[in-house]
Order: structure tokens, then sequence, then C-alpha cells
């Protein structure tokens, strides 16, 4: 079973990987901040955790406000550093473990929280700013793989500190009821005080850092008491971040060790770093019975003939095919896919085997590999065929043949004004493409 090693919190300024990157260790201004975090390597060090789970939020680099969410677990298979305005920081790209975030999901939706997933996104400075300074990482990459869970904080409504606290012990009986033996850590970044925005900017309260430090050991029920705008108000605007925190505090223990802890402020932010450890362990009665309620709803599925529940497994294991054929959407892509799709399926680093599948529009065989139905009524779209042709061909029947099934012999696609005459529309004929 998996183990559950404890809480690690630290704030996540840009400073910090600035600092790092440009060694500014022996600068007096910075060695504070490079003595908050050497209890926490060390800590790391020593326990080996094989996997962070690691709370951030995004600072509207790779989640826009085109789509906002409030919780969203990373499943991704590798997690690279996002650009965030003049070139990424030269840091490797680190492993994620989308079997342990795929049995998170569905331990955590399980009690009702309604996830969002995310993979290939890049990270910004809410991940790397904090993790390369408590992780050693070579051009070879990290030694441990990380799950981030990202906490939409800065678009109002957001979630409430009690959320977050919940979701928190949701989390640790998603760790603790993993099958498989790996070491995991709860890693929570972001605050203490600051305000980066509005003539407030530049808001510190050191007095309610002390106290939030206090009282998040010993009386977090308080903190999770606190609304958002009562938050903005002790801590700044961004500082209300610190809900994040809550996350990793609800998955201890109520009562905890504190086996590190540091405050320091240099500039804009109050930057703390801790680490927390348990007391109790789960029992294995309750990891047992959350077993089996994470697996209720999708129990017997698997034995549903034809059936390939649309799994996170499965989506990360199709997620670059899936995103090549959902680039069809753009009329620029659909052209040059249509003009030489051999050098669109270079171009997106496809492996032979998922060119093979597009190249013989193997329907029946891209639903096997992982792809998920809706990118097969696009390509249809694009290269002409109707939603029934793939509906026979994944049957693996004959569009006669399964039309015998249908009480009306109609034949549509998704295809819009860009589709032009459709032959088996206009004519009342099968496609003719394969
Ligand atoms: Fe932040």
């Amino acid at each position: 079973m998996a183990t559950f090693i404890g809480g690690v919190a630290a704030s996540h300024t840009p400073t910090i990987g600035f600092a790092f990157d440009r060694d500014k260790r022996a600068d007096p201004a910075w060695t504070a901040v490079f003595e908050a975090f050497d209890p926490v390597r060390e800590y790391l060090d020593k326990e080996k955790p094989d996997v962070a789970i690691l709370i951030h939020n995004d600072h509207v680099t790779s989640f826009f406000l085109d789509h906002y969410s409030a919780f969203t677990l990373g499943v991704g298979e590798e997690w690279r550093v996002a650009d965030e305005g003049a070139g990424a920081r030269d840091l490797p790209a680190i492993q994620g473990d989308p079997e342990l975030a795929a049995h998170i999901g569905r331990s955590v939706m399980a009690e009702d929280f309604d996830l969002s997933f995310y993979q290939g996104r890049p990270l910004d400075h809410g991940v790397f700013s904090p993790l390369s300074m408590m992780v050693p990482h070579d051009a070879d990459g990290w030694p441990l793989k990380l799950i981030p869970l990202q906490v939409g904080v800065l678009q109002f409504p957001t979630p409430t500190a009690r959320r977050c606290y919940q979701l928190g012990a949701a989390l640790r009986r998603a760790v603790e009821s993993y099958p498989e033996d790996v070491r995991v850590a709860i890693i929570a970044t972001g605050g203490l005080s600051h305000q980066v925005h509005g003539e407030r900017s530049g808001f510190n309260n050191p007095e309610w850092d002390e106290r939030f430090l206090d009282l998040f050991v010993n009386d977090p029920e308080a903190i999770a008491e606190l609304t958002q705008a009562e938050l903005a108000e002790l801590g700044g605007a961004e500082g209300s971040e610190i809900v994040m925190w809550l996350v990793m505090r609800g998955a201890l223990s109520a009562g905890i060790d504190v086996l590190h802890q540091a405050y320091t402020l240099p500039s804009m932010t109050g930057i703390a770093t801790a680490v927390y450890q348990n007391h109790n362990a789960p029992f294995e009665q309750a990891i047992k019975r959350h077993q089996a309620r994470a697996e209720l709803q999708t129990a017997g599925a698997e034995g549903l003939d034809g059936t390939y529940a649309y799994t996170i497994e499965r989506s990360v294991k199709a997620f670059r095919l899936n995103q090549f054929l959902h680039a069809l959407i753009q009329p620029e892509k659909r052209a040059a896919f249509l003009a030489d799709e051999e050098t669109e399926f270079a171009t997106a680093g496809l492996t032979e085997e998922e060119r093979d599948l597009v190249r013989r529009r193997d329907w029946q065989g891209l639903i096997h590999y992982g792809v998920i139905f809706f990118m097969l009524e696009k390509l249809g779209a694009v290269i002409g065929v109707s939603n029934l042709h793939i509906y026979a061909a994944m049957r693996g029947e004959t569009l006669e043949q399964f039309q015998a099934t249908r009480n009306a012999q109609v034949l549509y696609s998704v295809a819009g004004k860009d589709s032009g005459a459709l032959d088996w529309d206009t004519k009342g004929e099968a496609p003719t493409t394969s």
C-alpha cells in the first residue's frame, strides 16, 4: 500500500526561482530564502518520496480565463516548465504519475469532489519555483514523480478555505487506499501575505503570517472558517492563495509534528517553508471501506461488450493522437491535413502505430487505441465520411448492414459550411472513402 509520509509547505514567489537560477545564496539579501529551503530539501532527501502531490495555482499562464476551473488534477505523463514571458527556466521536465493520478481522481470524485483533469500543459513558477529549491535535479531529470493539483484562486468565486480543507482529507484517503507500494508527500505552495495589484500593491502583514503559521498547526478549523474577503484583508488579495495550504493540512491528522518552519520577508511576499508529520496511521478497515466506495461507480463496466469507458488512463495514453485529431477543428490545420497528411503526422510526432491507424481510417482500431469517439466524427467531417459509416465500421459491419438495424436510413455528420456538397448527402449514396 502507498505510504503518506507527510506534508511540506512553501511559498512559490518567482523570486525564489530567480535567486536559485542565479545562485544568489551568498548574497545577504537572499541567504535567508536559501536557508528556509535547506531543511525541506534535507527532509525530502531523507524520506525519499516516489511521488509528490503538489498543490499549486497557475498564474494565468497555462490556465487562461476562457475556462477557469476550481480543482484541476494533473494526470499527464510529463510536466514541462512554462514560458512566462522571456523563455522558460532551464529546468528538466519532470515525470508525472498517471496511474496514481487516475486513482486519486476516482477516489476523490467518489467523495463528491467534482475535479477537472489536465495534461499537456506546462507548469509555471507556482510549481517550479519552490520545487527547484526543494529537490536536487540535473539534466537527467528529477528523483521523484509529480502530480500537480491546480486550485483556481485567481478569479472569484474561488474554492472556500473549508472546501480546500475537506479536499485534503479526501486526498489522504485517496493516497492511503492506493494499492501500489509508493511513498507520497503532499506539498502545498502559495502565500504568505502579499498583494501584487492595485493601490494596495506591496501590502504585507507579518503579524498575520505568524498567527497563520500557528493556527495552521494548532487550529486549522479557525482558518477554514475565514471567508475569502477576510483572508484578503488579513493577508492581501493574492495572499488569500494560502487556502491551498489547507488542502495539505486536511490530509494530515488533527495533531501533527512540526519538523521544520521558517519565515522571511525579503521583498513583496512573506516567504515561509514548513514540514509536518502525521501522528496517526489510518485504520485498515477505513481504507478497505473507502476502496469499495471508490470502485462502486465503475464496477461492472469492464464487462460491457464493445464498450470502452473513457477513463483517465485511456485519455493519457492517446493524448497525442486525440490532440492531433482535435486540431482539425482549425481551418488551417484541416487544410494542411488534406493537402499532405504524412507531413502533419511527422510534425505532430505521431508514432508509426498512430499514423497507421489514421492513414487506414481504422475507426475501430482508433477506439481500441484510446481515441475518444468525438475525434472520429471530426476526422469524418474533414474527409467527408458520415457518422453512420463510422458507426458501422466500429461494429465491423458494412453501412448497409448497420442501416438495416436503424428505424430510418439517414446519413449525417458534424460537417459545417466548409464541407461543400457531400456525395452521400446529395445523391443518397454511401461514402466512397473507406
Ligand atoms: Fe501565487
